[in-house]
C-alpha cells in the first residue's frame, strides 16, 4: 500500500487546480492541495477599487475567434463572464507627443504600417530559422536584419505597444523563434477580450475547482483536500516517497508531489529541495524569464479623455522607452467610473514597486498633464499591484528568452524523481497565458498518471545531464 495522499499539489492557481482535477478524474482522488495564500486563483486576482472590481493580474482571454476554441473562452462563456473585445487597430489616431498633443494620424499610420510589415517579415524569418536549423535570434536582431530598429519616440512607443505589452520584456531579450508567430493567436484567433465582471476573472479557476472539490450550500469550496495559508518551504524526495513541510510546522507525506508555483518562485530559495534539484534542472529553471507587468488603475472625479469607438487605447511617446507608454480608458468596461489603466513593464515596473504610490501618482499626473494640458483634475485613487516583490510570485508571466533551446525547455517541465512540475511556464506553446496554465496542468497530470498507473515514469530522454 502506498502513502496517503497519493499526490500533494503545491499551489492553487489555474495550473495546480487543473492538474488536481485531471488527477481526480483519472481516479487519483487521494490528493492534497497546499496553497500559500488565503485564496485560490494565484495570478488571476480581482480586487475592489473605488467601487468596482478590477483585475490585478490576468485581464484578457487572449486568442479568441480563431480556428480552434480557447478552453478558457469556453469556460468564460459557460459562466457568462462579462468581457469586452479590445480593438487595438486605431492606435495611429491616439499617439501623444512627449510634450503634448497628438501626432498627425498619417505620420503615425506610417510607423504602424512599417511595424506591421516588419512583423510579417519577422514571422517568415522565424519559420525559416526553424526549418533550416539555424540558431534562435532575438526580435531586435530581426529588426536589425530589416534595418527597422526603432529610434524616434513614436517608433519606440509603438514598438513597446506591440511587443513589451505582450511579452513583458523588450525585443532584445525575447526569442523570435518562440514568439513569432505566437501559437496563442495562430491557433485560437487574434482577438482578445477584457474581463470586467464583479465575480472576477478568477471565477474560471473556481469553475474548474468546483468540478472536483466539494462545495457548501452557499457554493463555496469547502474540501479537506484544499488547505489554504500553507506556505511550503521544504520538499524531501526519494524513490520511496515525498515529505513536504510548511512554514507553520506542518508535515505532509505523499507518494508524489506536483509543484505549480511560478518559475520566479522556483528561482528563489522559498522552497528547499532535499536533496537539491540536480544541476541540469536548476540551469533550465534559471534560464527562463518571468517578466514583470504592472497594471496601474487610476480614478478621476470626471473624464477629460475621449470616449467612444476607436479611443480605448492610447500611447504616450516619451524619449524614455516604456515610460508610462500604454494607456487604456475603461469607459466601455466600467461606465461612469472614470477609470484609466496604465501599464508598465520590466525595469519600470521594478522601479515603481520600490517607490511609494503617491510618488507614482505624481509621475502619472505629470505625464497626463503633458498629454492633456494643465487643466485636468487630480486623481482621487490609485492601485499599484506589486507582483515582483511578492515572494509567492516574483513576477507576472513567463517569456521565452533568446537562445533557450527546446531541449532546455523540456528540462523545465521534466520531473525529478517523484517531483513533478506544472505551471504556465511549462506550456511549450502557450507559456505566459491563463490557457497555458490550464493546459499545462492537464499535461503534467497526465505524465504523473502514466507513472502511477502504467509505471512509465521519468522518460530518460528528458534528462540529459548537460
Ligand atoms: P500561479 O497563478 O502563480 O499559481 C501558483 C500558486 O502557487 C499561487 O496561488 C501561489 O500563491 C502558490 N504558491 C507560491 N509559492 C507557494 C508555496 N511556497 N507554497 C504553497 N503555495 C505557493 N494571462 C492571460 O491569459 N491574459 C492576460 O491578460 C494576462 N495578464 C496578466 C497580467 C498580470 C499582471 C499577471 C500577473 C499575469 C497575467 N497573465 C495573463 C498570466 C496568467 O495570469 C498566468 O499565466 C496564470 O494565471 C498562471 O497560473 P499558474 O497556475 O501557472 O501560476
Amino acid at each position: 500500500r502506498g502513502l496517503s495522499p497519493t499526490v500533494i499539489v503545491i499551489g492553487a492557481g489555474m495550473s495546480g487546480i487543473s492538474a488536481a482535477k485531471t488527477l481526480s478524474e483519472a481516479g487519483i482522488k487521494d490528493i492534497l492541495i497546499l496553497e500559500a495564500t488565503h485564496r485560490i486563483g494565484g495570478r488571476i486576482k480581482k480586487t475592489k477599487f473605488s467601487g468596482v472590481f478590477v483585475e490585478m493580474g490576468a485581464n484578457w482571454v487572449e486568442g479568441v475567434n480563431g480556428k480552434e476554441v480557447n478552453p478558457i473562452w469556453t469556460m468564460a462563456n459557460e459562466i457568462g463572464l462579462k468581457s469586452y473585445r479590445s480593438e487595438l487597430r486605431n492606435i495611429a489616431s491616439n499617439v501623444y507627443k512627449q510634450s503634448g498633443g497628438l501626432y498627425n494620424e498619417s505620420e503615425a499610420q506610417k510607423v504602424v504600417d512599417s511595424a506591421e510589415e516588419f512583423f510579417n517579415f519577422s514571422a517568415n524569418v522565424s519559420v525559416s530559422l526553424l526549418r533550416n536549423g539555424v540558431e534562435d535570434i532575438s526580435i531586435l536582431t530581426a529588426e536589425r536584419l530589416r534595418h527597422k530598429v526603432p529610434s524616434t519616440p513614436i517608433e519606440k512607443a509603438l514598438e513597446y505597444f506591440r511587443y513589451d505589452s505582450q511579452q513583458g520584456e523588450p525585443p532584445r531579450l525575447t526569442s523570435l523563434r518562440n514568439t513569432a508567430p505566437l501559437p496563442t493567436f495562430a491557433d485560437f484567433g487574434d482577438d482578445i477580450y477584457f474581463v470586467a465582471d464583479s465575480r472576477g476573472y478568477e471565477s474560471v479557476v473556481h469553475y474548474v475547482a468546483k468540478e472536483f472539490l466539494t462545495t457548501n450550500k452557499a457554493g463555496e469550496i469547502k474540501d479537506p483536500r484544499l488547505m489554504l495559508n500553507k506556505v511550503v518551504t521544504e520538499i524531501h524526495y526519494s524513490g520511496k516517497g515525498i515529505i513536504v513541510k510548511s512554514e507553520d510546522g506542518g508535515v505532509y507525506k505523499a507518494e508524489y508531489v506536483m509543484v505549480s508555483t511560478s518559475i520566479g518562485v522556483l528561482q528563489t530559495d522559498l522552497i528547499s529541495f532535499v536533496p537539491p534539484l540536480p544541476d541540469w534542472k536548476l540551469l533550465a529553471l534559471d534560464q527562463f524569464d518571468l517578466s514583470v507587468y504592472t497594471k496601474i488603475f487610476i480614478k478621476f472625479p470626471y473624464k477629460f479623455w475621449s470616449t467612444g469607438n476607436g479611443t480605448e487605447f492610447f500611447v504616450y511617446a516619451h524619449e524614455r522607452r516604456g515610460y508610462y507608454t500604454n494607456w487604456q480608458q475603461l469607459e466601455n468596461e466600467y461606465p461612469g467610473a472614470n477609470l484609466l489603466l496604465v501599464t508598465l513593464t520590466d525595469d519600470e515596473s521594478r522601479r515603481i514597486e520600490q517607490q511609494s504610490d503617491s510618488k507614482t501618482k505624481s509621475e502619472i499626473m505629470e505625464v497626463l498633464r503633458n498629454m492633456f494640458g494643465d487643466d485636468i483634475p487630480e486623481a482621487t485613487d490609485i492601485l499599484v499591484p506589486r507582483w515582483w516583490s511578492d515572494r509567492f510570485y516574483k513576477g507576472c508571466f513567463s517569456n521565452w528568452p533568446v537562445g533557450l533551446t527546446r531541449h532546455r525547455f523540456n528540462q523545465i517541465k521534466s520531473p525529478v524523481d517523484r517531483v513533478y512540475f506544472t505551471g504556465e511556464h511549462t506550456s511549450e506553446k502557450y507559456f505566459g497565458y491563463v490557457h497555458g496554465a490550464y493546459l499545462a496542468g492537464i499535461d503534467s497530470a497526465n505524465s504523473l498518471i502514466n507513472c502511477v498507473k502504467k509505471k512509465v515514469c521519468n522518460p530518460k530522454d528528458d534528462q540529459v545531464f548537460q
